[in-house]
Parts: C-alpha cells; structure tokens; sequence
C-alpha cells in the first residue's frame, strides 16, 4: 500500500486496549489507545480510576495478549 504521493497521511489502524480495533486517517500506521469510544462510556459508567493500570486487566479480561 505504498503510495508515497501523501505520505502524510495514510490508514491508520487504531487498537485499544479494550480490543476494539477500526481505522482511521494519520500520519502513523498504527496507534494504541488505552480508551476508545467503545469503552469510554464503560468507563464513565463506572469509577474511573489508574486507568493505564487497568489495562492489563482489560487484556486479561479479553483475552488479549
Ligand atoms: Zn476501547
């Protein structure tokens, strides 16, 4: 997929520690995020604390390695 016309932008593929995955348009080729719009109201739905530390629960939680 190498297009070299707008390397400034490119398909990004967006994971997020929850497991959802989608793309979208960045200058990176893949970006992780610890909250996505899929789970942010999961989180606002409870106490939301040390979330960089409930990540790995998320991962275990999913089954994501
Ligand atoms: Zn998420």
């Amino acid at each position: 997929m190498k297009k070299g016309i707008h390397p400034e932008l490119k398909e990004c593929k967006v994971k997020c520690a929850c497991g959802n995955e989608f793309t979208t348009m960045s200058t990176k080729s893949e970006i992780n995020l610890e909250t996505c719009n899929k789970c942010h109201s999961f989180y606002t739905g409870k106490h939301m604390t040390a979330r960089t530390g409930n990540v790995q629960k998320f991962k275990e939680k999913y089954g994501i390695k």
